[in-house]
């Protein structure tokens, strides 16, 4: 049996970081399964398809040409990296997941990330739809103010301006779009491990993880 640790979490908790550096740590594989959203999303949309249409975005998002090679992320024959992490992808991302039908397609690739020796994947149903047999399920979650930060930080880091307000306000409507929808709602499953890094580092989170992996 493949052993599975899985983090979920609304946006911008820090569950991309936690789930790179424990998986490094053990020698484990990685799946960012929001990325999969993003890419559907960003292929729909090429595409031009109307990111409504719940089966014509799952024709795409069960055909996903995707690569990951040296850190980065190709779409057919383009580097999509970048756009990948936009702050409207992420939006369009909540919009197509969504659909029931794009949910189904995405998944089948998710469950192909559980290789030996282990898998650490991070999202919004990785413990409670995609790998419910996980051996350790872990929400993480900090306050909206803190995320902000983070979120504000990344892209100062990165050169773009941005306002802390509008980015709040951005990543809760996408958290309570992604609560509120029927299909696989982001909340924690029932044997999840609460982790709240607001006032946390990356170290410390990180030893916690592999503390609970360790019992
Ligand atoms: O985590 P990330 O911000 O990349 O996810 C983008 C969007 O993809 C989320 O807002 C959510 O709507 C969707 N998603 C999902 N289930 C996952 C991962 C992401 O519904 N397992």
């Amino acid at each position: 049996d493949i052993p599975v640790i899985t983090i979920d979490g609304p946006t911008a908790s820090g569950k991309g970081t936690l789930a790179d550096v424990a998986a490094h740590a053990l020698g484990y594989v990685v799946l960012d399964s929001g990325s999969l959203y993003r890419a559907c999303a960003l292929a729909a949309d090429r595409e031009d398809i109307d990111l409504n249409d719940a089966n014509a975005v799952a024709a795409i998002g069960a055909n996903l040409n995707l690569s990951f090679k040296r850190g980065r992320v190709w779409l057919d024959e383009d580097d999509i990296t970048d756009a990948l992490r936009l702050e409207a992808t992420g939006l369009m991302a909540s919009q197509v997941a969504a659909h029931p039908a794009v949910r189904a397609a995405l998944n089948q690739l998710q469950l192909n990330f559980r290789r030996l020796p282990g898998l650490v994947a991070d999202g919004r149903d990785m413990g409670t739809a995609v790998f419910p047999d996980a051996a350790l399920k872990v929400f993480l979650t900090a306050s909206a103010a803190t995320r902000a930060e983070r979120r504000h930080k990344q892209l100062i880091s990165k050169g773009i301006s941005a306002n802390i307000e509008s980015l709040r306000q951005d990543l809760e409507n996408r958290d309570a779009r992604d609560k509120n929808r029927a299909a696989s709602p982001l909340h924690p499953a029932l044997d999840a491990r609460m982790l709240d890094n607001s006032l946390q580092t990356i170290e410390e989170s990180v030893e916690l993880l592999l503390n609970w992996w360790a019992e």
